[in-house]
């Protein structure tokens, strides 16, 4: 693609906010408005776009390689996060996926990092080769540089004190460091006791799960909401029966979102959940923890957590605002944004 398509749009958002009839550049980068100061000079006759667009509708929790991620029946979602598998497969479940999904934004971790042994390496799920054992700072060092080489969006650590070892706060805190050189966020899978607090204080960026293991402090949820993202993963738990782990997320999860911290809608799709699309229960979860309206339409965009993307969601027209697309997401769809010139002009 050479330069941005520049289209008017029925309705953007944009940087969080509303635009109607707005003149947008689309590119790699996502949508950007322009108007009098922008450097995108306006065309004299540009392409009409009789829809609503939105950066793109995101589940920041999947696994592909436990989904029916290639299965072709249209899906809701524009873009989604792989969260832990073998990075020699991933290519080719990408590739399968985007071939079902076309404008579908697939990012990617790579394998767990764990402690030698360390969860998930014992579980039926989890390929041999989807699990790095970390003992040293160098290792941390060799694999986290590896995934950075490799087009990773992020780097998965499994800190699961329930299941095996974890990492000590220095190795944790070499981990950190070493993900914050290669300039990917670290996501963190912390379950245990205590391992949500040392995630936190190592300078882990985004848990993977909202903690479950026990009701944290406000203090730690402050602080928290200052520094990190939570991917939801609420309905896990309604998945698998247990009343209680979904009470203390939900509770986390409520003032984590109340002390202003940044949530992003993540399924663990792969887990007890196999259809690549928005899940019903996932969203009411989340309306359970007071995300709701404006901040759950922030949630399905994970734009902090995330770089915007070549593909955005496309909306009727008629879709004006965040209670309109939530009344409307199963109309989203998907689109490239390379595509949209060809596709609606
Ligand atoms: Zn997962």
């Amino acid at each position: 693609m050479t330069g941005p398509v520049v289209a008017r749009v029925a309705h953007a958002r944009v940087a969080g906010t509303w635009v109607a009839d707005a003149l947008v550049a689309l590119s790699e980068t996502g949508i950007a408005l322009v108007d009098a100061g922008s450097a995108t000079p306006e065309p004299t006759a540009p392409i009409r776009i009789d829809a609503t667009l939105l950066p793109p509708i995101t589940d920041a929790h999947v696994h592909l390689g436990l989904a029916d991620a290639a299965e072709g029946r249209p899906t809701t979602l524009a873009r989604v996060l792989d969260l832990g598998w073998d990075p020699a497969a991933l290519p080719a479940l990408v590739a399968a996926t985007t071939a079902a999904h076309p404008g579908l934004d697939v990012g990617v971790a790579g394998p767990f990092l764990t402690a030698p042994g360390g969860y998930p390496s014992d579980r039926a799920w989890a390929p041999p080769a989807a699990v790095v054992g970390v003992a040293t700072a160098s290792d941390a060092a060799r694999a986290i540089r590896a995934r950075a080489a490799a087009g990773a969006s992020v780097v998965k650590l499994a800190l699961n004190s329930e299941a095996g070892p974890v990492p000590d706060d220095a190795l944790l805190a070499a981990i950190a460091a070493e993900a914050r050189a290669a300039g990917l966020p670290l996501v963190a899978h912390a379950q245990g006791a205590g391992q949500a607090e040392r995630a936190l204080a190592a300078g882990v960026d985004v848990l993977a799960h909202t903690p479950w293991t026990e009701r944290l402090s406000d203090a730690v949820v402050a602080a928290a909401a200052k520094r990190q993202t939570w991917i939801s993963t609420l309905a896990m738990h309604e998945r698998d029966g247990d009343a209680a782990a979904l009470a203390r997320a939900t509770d986390n999860l409520a003032r984590f979102a109340a002390a202003g911290g940044a949530v992003a809608y993540g399924s663990d799709l792969g887990n007890g959940i196999g259809r690549l699309d928005l899940d019903p229960r996932e969203l009411a979860a989340l309306r359970r923890a007071g995300v709701d309206g404006g901040a759950l339409v922030d949630a399905l965009l994970a734009e902090r957590l995330l770089p915007p993307g070549p593909t955005v969601s496309l909306l009727p027209p008629g879709v004006d605002g965040d209670a309109a697309v939530l009344a409307a997401l199963d109309r989203a769809r998907p689109t490239h944004i390379r595509s949209i010139a060809q596709e609606l002009a």
